[in-house]
């Protein structure tokens, strides 16, 4: 991020110029000499530095200036700079002033005017305080910064989304002093956050997570108006179809809103997928694909949710929630499934303040030493119980039926036994949340005896039944009662093709009701819902695409 700072401020131009270039002869190989004529313009320098992520190793400030005096200046500019060393520079009728701000304030040194020779006056001085600031040491910014605060919902939408995203960033509480610091810098108050702060120091506060994405080098906007193949959604039936199609020369595009890898990517191990027999990681296995993609140069557009689908004759157009469009001559329906909420007393106000849905990777390390409790008894849950026993007191599982052996794996089953820290509570509900500000206590109804208990929780993690959220498809592309996507076979009634469908051929096996829109994935009625078959269904569903293309 470039060299740290070395500031100098004096009204005095002469003055000033000698001192900057004298500076520079000696330091600007290696520091960045900034000269300021006011206070005012020495700490705007600084704010902007701040935001930029730059450092600041020395602060001269002449004593005499006329809007602000050197130690008010630099008592401002310490408020930015807490790590920066801070010399006044005074004339020899302030000597008494300056020793005594050495004393009161936490000036390091002071400068008689004109520091001449510099070899004499000036250099021995910044050296000494060089050497002082280099053992404290301040690191180079490279990375988004955010400051938000830790109970708070949108704070944490960002830092998931990031984390979901493998963007490195670094999260700052709006309470700490660093945080408060690029609050001041960027002129803004703890209402702005969550504010995000780019490494070439541009602030945002409250940003869209198209935003951030953009932010953060994620492309978010289409090369084309049309393409061969779109595929909605980018977990591993997305990212399947997307090998397929961009390796066998379709102009493919990828959508996706929330983060590359889907459910897969929250899993913290995945034990069963074929070629992986240690396990792999949802995070590795998504970083794989997501190369895969890239190689084969399929274009992905990030955090934008496709919230419509229309017919133009032979094109398949999606819109997005901004109101823009891209078109194709296919489309692939990939989008997965999602938590359904649950329903109790307190819930939806602690969401993102305690309580989550999914694993909530980016929480982990904020779990250490907390009572942790995980809803459901699918494999999800299993894993999520694995992952937060790493860094919680205990992990509590509430399941909702008799036994975990009807809906988890048996090798889960085995590790989560193994685990001294985490226990099983079987036919368990939460029916309550409560806390000041975030998630501090749930109350739970044993269905066994019908007793309840409140209990000591800091963080609820839900895996509750998934739901296909596929409302925006409209009527033209037949669901099912809960919404999951209708296929082929599965379109005929009794041999009879779906209303509306102007083929003289039945649907192919993935193909929705409207001829050219196939699904694959969790989203689709009666898919099986595992890594392995939503991979397996986005390259199949390829293969169909070009049988109907061929038919065009
Ligand atoms: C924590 C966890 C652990 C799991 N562990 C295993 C395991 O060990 N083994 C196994 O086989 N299976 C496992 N599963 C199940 C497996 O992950 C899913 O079956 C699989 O991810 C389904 O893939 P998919 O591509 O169909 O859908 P998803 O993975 O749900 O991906 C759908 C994607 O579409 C996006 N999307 C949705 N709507 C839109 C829209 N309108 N616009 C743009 N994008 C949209 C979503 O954001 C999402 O990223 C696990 C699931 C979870 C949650």
């Amino acid at each position: 991020m470039g060299h740290p700072a070395i500031l100098t401020v004096d009204d005095d131009p002469s003055v000033s110029r000698a001192i900057a270039r004298d500076l520079r002869r000696r330091y600007g190989e290696n520091y960045r000499i900034i000269r300021a004529a006011s206070a005012l313009e020495a700490l705007d320098a600084l704010r902007e530095l701040k935001l930029r992520g730059g450092r600041v190793a020395i602060m001269l400030a002449d004593y005499r200036m006329p809007q602000m005096n050197g130690i008010e200046f630099l008592e401002q500019a310490m408020d930015l700079f807490p790590y920066a060393r801070r010399a006044l520079l005074t004339a020899y009728a302030d000597t008494d002033a300056a020793i005594s701000a050495i004393n009161l304030v936490d000036v390091d040194h002071y400068l008689l005017k004109p520091c001449d020779p510099p070899e004499e006056k000036l250099y021995p001085v910044i050296d000494a305080l060089l050497d002082a600031w280099l053992e404290t040491g301040e690191r180079d910014q490279e990375e988004l910064r955010v400051v938000g605060h830790r109970w708070s919902e949108p704070s944490y939408q960002l830092r998931d989304f990031l984390t979901r995203n493998l963007v490195p960033y670094q999260w700052l509480s709006a309470d700490d002093p660093e945080g408060r610091r690029l609050l001041d810098a960027a002129e803004v108050g703890p209402e702005a956050i969550p504010l995000v702060v780019t490494a070439d120091g541009r602030a945002m506060a409250q940003p869209s997570t198209s935003e951030v994405a953009a932010a953060a080098g994620l492309s978010t906007a289409a090369d084309r108006d049309f393409y061969d193949l779109i595929i909605v959604g980018g977990g591993p039936a997305g990212l399947g179809a997307a090998v397929y199609g961009a390796s066998e020369g379709l102009k493919t595009l990828l959508v996706e809103r929330q983060a590359i890898g889907g459910q897969a990517g929250q899993s913290s191990r995945i034990e069963n997928y074929l070629g992986f027999p240690d396990g792999i990681s949802g995070g590795d296995l998504t970083t794989r694909a997501r190369r895969q993609v890239g190689r084969f140069e399929a274009e992905v557009l990030n955090a934008r949710d496709v919230t419509g689908l229309r017919v133009d004759g032979s094109a398949r157009t999606l819109t997005f929630d901004d109101g823009a469009e891209v078109s194709a001559h296919s489309v692939v329906l990939a989008t997965g499934v999602a938590y359904r909420p649950l329903v109790a007393d307190g819930v939806s106000e602690l969401t993102g303040s305690g309580i989550y849905y999914g694993s909530a990777a980016s929480e982990g390390p904020a779990c250490q030493g907390a009572e942790v409790y995980i809803v459901g008894g699918a494999n999800s849950a299993g894993q999520a119980a694995m992952y937060f026993s790493r860094f919680a007191k205990r992990v509590t599982l509430l399941v909702r039926g008799d036994s975990l052996e009807s809906s988890m794996s048996y090798y889960l089953i085995q590790q989560l036994h193994n685990k001294d820290n985490v226990q099983v509570r079987t036919r368990c509900e939460v029916i309550a949340a409560e806390g000041e500000g975030h998630l501090q206590a749930i109350t739970v109804c044993d269905s066994k005896d019908g007793r309840t208990s409140t209990v000591e929780c800091g963080y609820l993690f839900v895996f509750i039944g998934a739901e296909p959220r596929t409302d925006w498809l409209g009527e033209a592309v037949a669901r099912d009662g809960r919404g999951f996507v209708y296929t082929g076979p599965d379109l005929l009634t009794n041999g009879t093709r779906p209303k509306g469908w102007d083929r003289d051929r039945d649907p192919f096996y993935l193909e929705c009701s409207v001829p050219g829109i196939f699904a694959a994935g969790d989203v689709r009625a009666n898919s099986v819902k595992r890594v392995a078959s939503a991979v397996g269904e986005g390259a199949m569903a390829v293969t169909l695409v070009h049988r109907y293309l061929e038919a065009q």
